[in-house]
């Protein structure tokens, strides 16, 4: 059977950069351009030409795709003005671009009330918008805003935006649930009469996320015979966010009533990067990756209970829908409480230990563990410190350094200036073989203060620490006992782009921080041979 093939458009950069907290800078969206082009997606939507002077320098020296057809987005031209006098258009067509998307209303409500002008008016304007971007020479796709809300309200009209929009030229017509309330089997169902009614076009689907059925919402869609995907990247997107090809792409690419009947542009192999690509993503965004992510989050292949980890290292096709090498991703096992011997013993084998069921040091490790979560340790977070423990109970962590006391001083005052300023200052005092070193930092938190303190002066090992970045810093404080007990989780980064995940736990946060901060340089030095 041959396969059909589903185009994959990416609007990260466009609809992606509504994300609130999101700023891409034009180096951002270079780099993300050349990474969603090396992944295999068919069009990268560039951002709104004319909007802002980042989308307008993107469009003025376009990334060098390979693959991709790289899309510039805007509004069809206003009503009452010629298409040679609409500044808007003038800017889209100047745009380096080999796609336009004109976004367009497909809600009879919108078009006289938010535009204000009649429906005919509206129609005009789209096919007179999409005839100029043809004569421009550029493929044009008609984003249909609004348009299943429009059809429940007036599914004439929306049906007569996506004919006229096919007629005039428009080589995709996408039904976009711009607010995203849609249910998929709201979704199939319409899109069905829309591919009845304006037979011969090539619909799409852009789905928004807040109903969390926008990726449910693009499959039906599918099902129903749309052949074009809109979605960004993580899920980016206003609100809740549009529909995750970090997710679509995998369940298209893995589960068999896709896989069979359509082919994309990503391959098998391309997809085993897809891991890193949304990291790499996160990276850039400056924020921790979403654990819970479905195929790509830490915890998406990890399983907790003993009685199931054992039943994964058996045969791990008992508890997992797919592999998780087809993403790029890990299994892990969860050391927990709940862990039985298993978990111990396939936890050691992924850190490249491999022991017998009934060696004595696993029954110590495992005595081990259990205590310090008796404390309040988890190493669910915090491979590098369950590593550390591990190898600790096997013999095989020097002591690199010893802390022989530190301090940190947080200061409210006024500065010169006279405004009111907080300063954290910490000292450090560490032995390395017999010779003790004290180092003091400012920062801007006692956290901050320490870390930079610790690491101002190590000695010998000084060149293995020097490109450690801490990048994530989590705080849960809970009830252990009778008293309150905090647990530190920190993330550290290196140049190379390894990370690595390090806990502390004690009734002061300074010093579960600390201890964490500890955990991750002693394990960084392990790591790196010093
Ligand atoms: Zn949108």
């Amino acid at each position: 059977m041959t396969k059909e093939r589903l185009t994959l458009f990416d609007t990260t950069l466009r609809d992606g950069a509504q994300t609130t907290g999101v700023d891409f800078s034009l180096a951002d969206k270079r780099h993300i351009a050349a990474m969603l082009d090396d992944l295999g997606l068919d069009y990268i939507e560039g951002g709104y030409p004319g909007a802002n002077q980042t989308d307008t320098a993107f469009f003025s020296a376009r990334p060098k795709l390979n693959h991709a057809r790289f899309a510039a987005f805007g509004m069809v031209k206003r009503a009452g003005r010629s298409v040679e006098n609409d500044p808007g258009l003038a800017t889209l067509f100047g745009a380096d671009a080999d796609t336009i998307t004109f976004v367009a209303k497909a809600w009879d409500y919108h078009v006289r009330v938010a535009l204000g002008v009649s429906l005919e008016e509206n129609l005009e304007a789209i096919r007179l918008s999409i005839e100029a971007a043809l004569a421009h020479k550029r493929e044009v796709i008609l984003d249909c805003e609004h348009f299943f809300d429009g059809f429940k309200a007036d599914p004439f009209y929306a049906l007569n935006v996506a004919r006229t929009a096919f007629e005039a030229g428009a080589r995709w017509i996408v039904l976009c649930d711009t607010n995203g309330g849609a249910l998929p089997h709201e979704v199939e169902a319409i899109v069905a009469v829309v591919r009845d009614r304006v037979p011969g076009a090539y619909l799409g689907i852009h789905a928004h996320n807040d109903t969390d059925n926008a990726v449910a919402n693009s499959l039906a869609a599918v099902r129903a015979g749309v052949r074009q995907i809109h979605g960004a990247l993580n899920g980016l997107g206003e609100r809740c966010g549009n529909a995750n090809l970090t997710s679509i792409i995998p369940t298209l690419l893995l589960k068999p009533d896709f896989a069979d009947a359509f082919e994309i542009g990503v391959s098998l192999e391309k997809l085993k990067s897809l891991t890193k690509v949304s990291h790499t993503l996160d990276e850039l965004l400056n924020r921790a990756p979403n654990r819970h992510a479905p195929y790509v989050g830490a915890s998406a292949f990890a399983t907790k209970a003993g009685i199931h980890a054992s039943a994964v290292v058996k045969d791990p096709k008992t508890y997992e829908h797919v592999s998780p090498e087809a993403v790029g991703n890990k299994r892990r096992l969860l050391v927990s409480d709940q862990a039985g011997k298993s978990n111990i013993l396939a936890e050691l084998e992924r850190i490249g230990v491999k022991l017998e069921k009934n060696d004595a040091r696993v029954g110590r490790l495992l005595d081990e563990v259990k205590q310090k979560e008796a404390l309040g340790y988890a190493y669910e977070g915090a491979d590098a410190s369950f590593e550390l423990l591990a190898r600790r109970v096997l013999g095989e962590v020097p002591d690199f350094f010893d802390v022989e006391r530190f301090r940190v001083d947080v200061e409210r005052r006024h500065n010169a200036q006279g405004d009111l300023v907080t300063v954290s200052e910490a000292v450090v005092k560490v032995r390395i073989d017999g010779e003790t070193s004290i180092s003091a930092a400012e920062g801007e938190g006692p956290v901050n203060a320490l870390d930079l303190a610790l690491r101002k002066d190590l000695g010998k090992y000084q060149p293995f620490i020097e490109d450690l970045n801490l990048v994530d810093y989590r705080v849960r404080v809970f009830q252990g006992g009778t008293d309150a007990v905090t647990r530190v989780l920190v993330e550290f980064t290196d140049s190379s782009g390894e990370n690595w995940s390090t806990v502390g736990v004690s009734a002061n946060i300074i010093d579960a921080s600390f201890q964490a901060l500890t955990d991750a340089i002693t394990f960084r030095l392990l790591k790196s041979g010093a």
